[in-house]
């Protein structure tokens, strides 16, 4: 996969050499640029804001470099970090590991002018993503947590892919809680069916458990579970 990440703050994706993203990145299976959004400004300050028509508090990002920078690294699948975008989910992540060019547009002060947008969706596919109900400062965080997301479901990123069926947000549940050793520690015990090697009861008991911590947790995602999906022993339970 191809990854074009346009900030203003370049160093902010150091994180992005690291750990499994930056193995990804050293083996070929992810390519990925950052780039200054500042190399693509012509006066001597390198500006890329100005102040809002319709006035108000901030600035607002320019469309003059964005459209330059657009033009250089594109087409490809554009994502717009943004407070107003839609929430990012995992299934959105699903559909972005399937892209084989994702270009990424971190925004500042205010945002960025919609005309960039509105502009950039008649030569490529936008979405505009918000990671959840607050605001940052910059999109920077929000494309490390998208690129978090997306990498780790790249053929060949996990050792074991079993990973990604048997975790939180893979079929509509939260995942059951998990233990490792030592059995017994501050006083509080591993449960006994998880050290059984029975393993039809612990494939049970994990499901029990992913079900009440959703019904618990989170009754938004317990309520829309496809009522198809629960086995008997779901129901009895
Ligand atoms: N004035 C904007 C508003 O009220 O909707 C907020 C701008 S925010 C200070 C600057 C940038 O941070 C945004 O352009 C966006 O790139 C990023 N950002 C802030 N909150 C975000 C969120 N919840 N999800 C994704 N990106 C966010």
């Amino acid at each position: 996969m191809r990854v074009d990440i346009i900030s203003i703050f370049p160093d902010y994706f150091t994180p992005l050499d690291l750990s499994l993203i930056g193995k990804a990145r050293t083996s070929g299976l992810l390519d990925l640029v950052v780039h200054d959004l500042r190399t693509w400004t012509s006066d001597v300050h390198r500006t890329v804001d100005d102040t809002p028509y319709g006035g108000g508090p901030g600035m607002v990002m320019r469309p003059e470099p964005w459209s330059q920078a657009l033009d250089a690294v594109g087409p490809g699948t554009l994502i717009v970090p943004s407070p107003v975008g839609k929430p990012f989910t995992q299934a959105d992540a699903h559909e972005l590991a399937a892209a084989e060019h994702l270009i990424f547009a971190c925004g500042r002060y205010e945002g960025i002018d919609q005309r960039v947008i509105d502009d950039a969706a008649g030569r490529m596919p936008v979405r505009e993503v918000s990671l959840g109900d607050y605001v940052l400062f910059g999109g920077e965080v929000a494309v490390i947590v998208i690129m978090e997301a997306v990498t780790r479901l790249l053929p060949g990123v996990l050792g074991n892919a079993d990973s990604l069926t048997e975790e939180s947000h893979a079929a509509g549940l939260l995942e059951a809680p998990v233990y490792t050793k030592p059995a017994s520690w501050r006083g509080r015990d591993v449960p006994e069916i998880l050290r059984s090697g029975d393993h039809g009861r612990i494939a049970r008991w994990r499901r029990d458990q992913s079900l009440l911590r959703t019904a618990e947790r989170r009754p938004d995602m317990f309520a829309a579970y496809p009522p198809a999906q629960l086995d008997r022993a779901d129901r009895r339970a």
